[in-house]
């Protein structure tokens, strides 16, 4: 159930951290990791992340819960492979995309904002899984519920919530 990494967003997400940890491709959340809960716009940093990783030649893959007509509105939009509807956290899913990526699920980030499906799924698929902060608070009543677990699981009320978190202060 442990992140190997926790990131405050994208952005933290460079390519030189892809390279400190041998990794070689991303598999990607939507909802509150890529666009705010039912959003389609980036904010502008993570368009510039997006925008460092097409130079670095990073493969990306979206994998996603979200109905299948808004991921392939954003994949189409942001010209990247994807799948929706994906059951995460079904380790399947996880493998899938990688294998798209032509990598091993040991060679890709799986990165998303949410324990009981990205963190969940990725590690029992073998990926090296990285949990970001939400971008907003607006989520679905199912996903508020789980948050609950999750700050329990975490031991801390609230972001940051993991001991390999370092403190923002
Ligand atoms: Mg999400």
């Amino acid at each position: 159930m442990r992140p190997k990494l926790c990131l405050e967003g994208l952005s933290a997400l460079t390519p030189e951290v892809l390279v400190a940890h041998g990794l070689l491709g991303i598999v990607l959340d939507i909802d509150n990791t890529l666009t705010a809960h039912g959003q389609y716009t980036l904010s502008p940093q993570v368009a510039d992340w997006l925008a460092r990783h097409r130079q670095a030649g990073t493969p990306l893959f979206i994998l996603s819960n979200a109905p299948p007509g808004r991921v392939r509105r954003i994949a189409q939009e942001l010209q990247l492979p994807a799948l929706g509807l994906s059951r995460k956290p079904l380790p399947a899913s996880f493998r899938r995309a990688a294998q798209a990526l032509g990598l091993g699920p040991e060679q890709v980030a799986a990165v998303g904002d949410q324990l009981f499906t990205d963190v969940l799924g990725g590690n029992v698929a073998g990926c090296f899984t990285v949990l970001v902060r939400p971008i907003s608070r607006r989520e679905r009543l199912h996903t508020r519920l789980l948050r609950l677990l999750e700050r329990y699981i975490l031991g801390e009320p609230g972001w940051p919530h993991y001991p390999v978190m370092p403190p923002r202060e």
